[in-house]
């Protein structure tokens, strides 16, 4: 860190709320939907960008299909943050609300992504626009960073920081509720096989019910002891018995078979490498009461881990005095319950945290909204940690 503050507090006033606010609006009524995103989204971001003196590149997935990238040059060299997010929204079946209308009522913006996450978008490029006006920047390189496709669409996050996106740190700006996630969870989805000895209906009990084994299964996959285990920003990993099917081959004949999809996602305590014996002792104990109990699970995908900053580093520190001095008091810490931009990072050996307006409860649903002070608290944020960490 530098030997001189910068003055930050002045940037963050510089800072407008309704400018904010109206910019969420204006990118919420450009429809993108995602894999047909259309240019509007992005040549509207890039104009924005140049339009306030900073320069913009686009990056060409497939004709229609635009990243965006800006960059401010700190005084001095130094390391390259990327302020990120995506630029496509779920489709709008279903919806309940317009989708595009960007209506604000009851202190919400209403639309489709309001919270997942053009007001991020826009907290972004108004933080960036302070600090570039405020010749603040001491060190390094700002950038801006954002991709189409994140949310089915095809991905195109990999690209962007391989090609102008290019960073050695990333703020994701994903809805956290302006809670610090400090990583992503790991996940381990498993399928397990209960076999079982068909009889007809009336002999029932002669013979082995795979359903009813499964039961049992159930029961103890959901108190796996390591399932228990609290982290600290982290609470519980977590089971969901997702998908089961089993019997009807047959009419009135006990079921030989049932399978089971299980999704399991895992904190940073809880690598695949413990969950697996920790399974497979389970089913051993299993066997082990009862004779009759035939069990096989294997994985469904290549489990992975979960992904999170060190919590000595520098980034996290910026963020979190950031959020402090703009909401009046230290953020929560928690884990970003999906995948997300920053894994990649991550994974790389490169600080990312997930910091951002709205809550994950309100992405993608029927009638998307997002709370309109956050917006610019965001933003402010952006900029503060941008500073600190650039300083
Ligand atoms: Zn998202």
């Amino acid at each position: 860190m530098a030997d001189r503050v910068p003055p930050i507090d002045r940037v963050l006033e510089s800072i407008d709320a309704a400018e904010t606010v109206a910019l969420a609006q204006q990118l919420i009524r450009i429809p993108s939907i995602t894999g047909r995103e259309g240019t509007a989204i992005s040549t509207t971001v890039a104009e924005w960008l140049t339009a306030h003196g900073i320069p913009a590149e686009v990056q060409e997935i497939a004709p229609g299909r635009l990243n965006v990238v800006g960059r401010i040059e700190g005084a001095a060299p130094g390391p390259r943050l990327l302020l990120n997010g995506h630029l496509d929204t779920k489709p709008f079946d279903g919806m309940v609300i317009d989708p595009t209308g960007a209506v604000i009522r009851d202190g919400r913006l209403w639309g489709r992504g309001a919270c997942d996450m053009k007001s991020a978008i826009a907290a972004v490029l108004v933080a960036a626009r302070a600090v570039r006006e405020s010749g603040e920047l001491r060190r390094g390189t700002l950038l801006v960073g954002f991709e189409v496709g994140e949310e089915g669409g095809g991905w195109t996050f990999p690209q962007l920081i391989g090609g102008p996106g290019a960073c050695d740190a990333m703020i994701c700006a994903e809805p956290t509720n302006l809670e610090v996630h400090l990583g992503a969870r790991g996940g381990m989805p498993i399928v397990v096989t209960t076999f079982g000895l068909a009889t007809h209906t009336g002999m029932a009990s002669q013979g082995i019910n795979a359903i009813q084994k499964m039961a049992r299964v159930i029961e103890s996959l959901y108190a796996l002891p390591v399932l228990a285990e609290e982290e600290p920003a982290w609470g519980r990993s977590q089971l969901n018995c997702e998908q089961i099917e089993g019997g009807g081959k047959v009419t009135a004949s006990v079921p030989d078979r049932c399978e089971l999809k299980v999704d399991i996602r895992l904190n940073p305590g809880l690598p695949p490498e413990r969950l697996g014996p920790a399974l497979e002792e389970m089913f051993a104990s299993l066997r082990a009461t009862d004779p009759d109990l035939k069990v096989e699970w294997a994985p469904r995908v290549a489990p992975w881990r979960a992904t999170q900053i060190p919590l000595d580093a520098p980034l996290l520190a910026a963020i979190e005095s950031a959020a402090a001095r703009v909401v009046g008091r230290p953020p929560t810490r928690a884990g970003f319950p999906g995948g997300c931009s920053a894994m990649l990072l991550l994974n790389d050996g490169k600080p990312a945290v997930i910091f951002g307006p709205g809550h994950i409860q309100q992405a993608h649903t029927v009638d998307e909204w997002i709370a309109v002070e956050q917006i610019p608290l965001a933003a402010r944020v952006y900029a503060a940690a941008a500073l600190t960490y650039l300083s």
